[in-house]
This record gives C-alpha cells, structure tokens and sequence, in this order.
C-alpha cells in the first residue's frame, strides 16, 4: 500500500506547485551575497543560467512593472535563491518593482554602442554643490566598465563625499547603448530635474541597516510575505504575526530597522513615539492612538512603529496611573481589532522589555521578539562600511582598526563618529572651502580624504 504522501501521488498533488510560470520570470531579491549587484549588473545562479543561455558578462533586456525595462549585465552567484535575480536598490527603481515582483530576464545582444547620452542631475542630489560634475562622478563611473545605459533610467554615483543622482534624458543610437570610450556624454548640471514621485529611492534600504543579519532575516520572514501576500495566509489558516518587539539599547538601528522593511516591501510607515503621545491631555493619548491604526488600515500595507512602546504600555500591576492603564486597554483593543486580512503590523520597540505589560507579550499581540543587540566586531565594521560609503577614504584609514577600538559603540555612535571624522576634515580644510559660497565646488570635494587621523580624533570625542 502507498501511504498518502508516496508515490505517484505525491507527484500529482505537487505538481502544481512546480513553477509553471516562465523559467525567465524571476522573484527580485536584494543585494546581499558573494555578488553584489550595482546599477549596471543583476546576478542570477549558474544553474538559471544554464536554463536561460546566459552566459557570464551576457547583457539581459530586464522588464519590471508599469512596462519599464532596463538593460544590465549577468553575474553568477550561486548564494541567490532559487527562481530569484538580485537586483541593487537603483535597479528596482528603474523596473519600479520592489523586492519580491516579478523581474523578466531575457538575454540580449544587440546593444550598440552609443554615440551620444544625455544625463541630467536630480535638483535634490546638487543642493550644496557645484562645479564639474562629468570630471569627479561620471568620468571615473564610465571608466569602470563598458555601462549599458537605456533612456528613463535613473542611476547614482558614489563618492566626494556624496551621492549624486543623474538621470538618462537621451541616448542614441538607440534608447538603450553602452557607454564606450567614443561616447560623448553631455551632462547638463545647470538645469537638474525634478524627481517625479515613483523615481524617488524612499527611505532606507536593508543595505543600510549593518551588524543584524540574522534579525534582519527573521523580521523579513515575518513581515514581508504576510504585507505583501495576506490570501496566501488566510487561505492557508496561519495567521500572521500582528505585533513584533524590537528590544535593545537606544541607537542600535531599531527605528532604521523597520523604516527599512516598510520602504523595501512598499508599505505605508507610521511611527508613534511612546512618550509623546502619553504627553497629551487626557482622553486625546486613547483617541491619537485608535486614529493611528484607522489610518493605518486604510493605507495598507501599513507597519505602525511604536517607538518607546514601555511608556505607552508599562505593566498594569506596577503603574498607578490611571491614563497609562487606560492606554495599555486601548491599545490591546486595537491590536485584537486588527483583522488578519488587515496588512498591518505593528513593530514595538523598547530598551526595557521586562517593564511592558505582560498582556502585550501574549499570543495574537506582540507574540514575536527579537534581541536588536549592541553590534559585535565584524557587526561594527558592517556599520562603518555602510556610514563610510560616500566618504573617500585616504589608503591609511584602517576601519578595521576602529571597530577593535570601538567596543560598546552603537550604531548611532558609528554614525556620529563617521560625520565627525568628516567634519573635522572639513574644518582642516576651510582655507580651500570658500565659506561665503553658498555651495561647494566638486573638485574641493573631490579633494577631500578622510584619514586615519580624522577617524581617531572623531573616536575620542
Ligand atoms: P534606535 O531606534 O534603536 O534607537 P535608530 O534606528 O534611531 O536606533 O538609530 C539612529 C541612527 O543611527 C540611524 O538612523 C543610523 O544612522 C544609525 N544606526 C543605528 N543602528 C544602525 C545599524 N545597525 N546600521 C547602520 N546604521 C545604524
């Protein structure tokens, strides 16, 4: 006898679950791993691959959603899931797909090299600079490698101690080229354009947030898959976690944790800061909060960030105010009246976990916690890549060095450290910075080296 999972029935009932969809239909997947994409190059697994005809430095004709379609080149990295591409964040907002959209890959070979492309910086991305932008950014960007550029993208360029946006306004021979020695580049700093709202890279990404990886990913599980997919979950009888605690030191990166969720998943971000909105006349803290989560409702997706949550919400047992207890009940109201179906999570951060009321921690509230501890070594020097990224770094300046000589330093202490180390460049140079100017000149910036010395004077303030 075969029992029920065995057998040729097992494969009739999975068969559905085999992916009927298009080999070439794949699920967008971040940055991480051994290959980390950039604005010109997407990585696949070798066996896509193989499946696909794609070779190693192959460009692929990448489509996304509202028809948007860019081009980049394929990279291996077999650390990417099965039925996923990576794509960088500027990628994403190219195909105007989020993490988890569907991303279609089709090999392409004939794009020729262009003649002439038009690139413009984004207004927002010049505040505060000036000068020639083809020398510092573009110049050495094109020099890299052979860039494939399609007209409507969108790319940025690190460096000079920020980040500048340009987008492709023309190309020719055709509106997608690559970028060769002999294409002449007209970059037109004068006139910057506006952003129009779906080209703008809203708020943080998981790239930024350093030294939680493995709370990232547990958070994500939770999160991203019921936001984006709640009839999988209905369908299925599991309900999605409503509430989740973030608990560790202030500066750890719990508020930049979930800004990061809710701008990678696309759902609407709301924060309520605790002791604020215990600050208010009585009766008004009970009615922001039920507002609060009306609002959220009807803006779903939404994560409602609860910022200090144990001012909102302290044990009822050892608190004699008479609005906290009414608050706590308000609040519990609101979470069991949050329908499964709603696409809202509510994220709760505290320093002090022990100190919220204990019918907060039960089943169907805040039943997932997760430990946003202070970062280790390899962690700090997470932290200090990411806050490092625009700074060039003169070749003495040794992170490595300051993540041994950082410890017990938070994420907003490396933050810090990395501006002062900034700052204190800057001040050592304000014979070359005229200060009267209202904005910088490129070149001045492209001067600029933090230095070893910067670093460890910023470590002792
Ligand atoms: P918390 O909510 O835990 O008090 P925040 O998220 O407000 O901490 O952190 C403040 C700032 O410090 C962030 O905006 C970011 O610039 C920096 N920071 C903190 N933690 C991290 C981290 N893990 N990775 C990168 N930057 C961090």
């Amino acid at each position: 006898s075969m029992d029920a999972n065995g057998g040729s029935k097992k494969d009739f009932s999975t068969a559905i679950l085999e992916r009927k969809k298009a080999p070439n239909r794949l699920l967008a997947d971040d940055g991480e791993g051994s290959v980390v994409p950039d604005n010109s190059t997407v990585a696949i697994t070798t066996a896509a691959m193989e499946q696909l005809g794609i070779y190693v430095g192959d460009l692929v004709l990448l489509r996304g959603k509202r028809r948007r379609e860019t081009v980049c080149y394929v990279l291996p990295d077999d650390s990417c899931p099965e039925g996923r591409v990576r794509v960088s964040r500027g990628v994403r907002a190219n195909l105007r797909v989020k993490l988890g959209d569907v991303v279609t890959v089709n090999r392409r070979l004939d794009v020729p090299n262009g003649t002439r492309v038009q690139v413009t910086p984004f207004e927002d991305s010049m505040d505060g600079i000036s000068g020639d932008l083809f020398e510092a950014y573009l110049k050495p960007y094109f020099r890299e490698y052979l860039r494939p550029l399609c007209k409507g993208d969108t790319f940025m360029v690190r460096g000079n101690m920020r980040a500048v946006e340009f987008k492709v306004v023309a190309t020719e021979p055709a509106d997608c080229v690559l970028v060769a020695q002999d294409t002449t580049i007209f970059c037109d700093s004068g006139k910057p354009v506006k952003r129009e709202d779906e080209e703008r890279l809203d708020g943080p990404g998981y790239d930024d947030v350093g030294g939680v990886r493995k709370q990232l990913a547990q958070i994500r599980e939770l999160v991203e898959l019921p936001l984006r997919h709640p009839k999988l979950f209905q369908t299925l009888g599991v309900k999605p976690p409503k509430g989740i605690l973030l608990y560790g030191p202030p500066g750890t990166g719990k508020t930049l944790l979930a800004r990061a969720i809710a701008s990678e998943s696309g759902a609407h971000f709301v924060v309520v800061n605790g002791p604020e909105i215990m600050s208010k006349m009585a009766g008004e803290s009970e009615e922001n909060l039920r507002k609060v989560f009306e609002d959220a409702e009807k803006l779903a997706p939404s994560i409602i960030f609860m910022d200090e949550i144990d001012a909102i919400a302290p044990n009822r047992d050892k608190t004699h105010g008479e609005v906290e207890r009414r608050v706590v009940s308000q609040l519990l109201t609101l979470m069991d009246g949050l329908r499964p179906r709603a696409q809202v999570v509510v994220i709760g951060a505290t320093n002090r976990p022990n100190s919220l009321d204990p019918a907060l921690r039960r089943f169907g509230r805040f039943d997932r916690e997760l430990d946003i501890g202070v970062p280790d070594e390899v962690g700090r020097l997470e932290i200090l890549r990411i806050h490092s990224k625009d700074m060039p770094l003169a070749d003495d300046a040794d992170l490595e060095r300051i993540c041994k000589d950082t410890h017990g330093f938070v994420g907003a202490d490396l933050a810090a450290l990395c501006s002062e180390a900034a700052f204190q460049l800057i001040r050592e140079k304000m014979d070359v910075i005229d200060v009267e100017e209202e904005t910088i000149d490129v070149d001045v910036l492209n001067s600029l080296r933090v230095c070893n010395d910067h670093l460890k004077h910023a470590m002792e303030v």
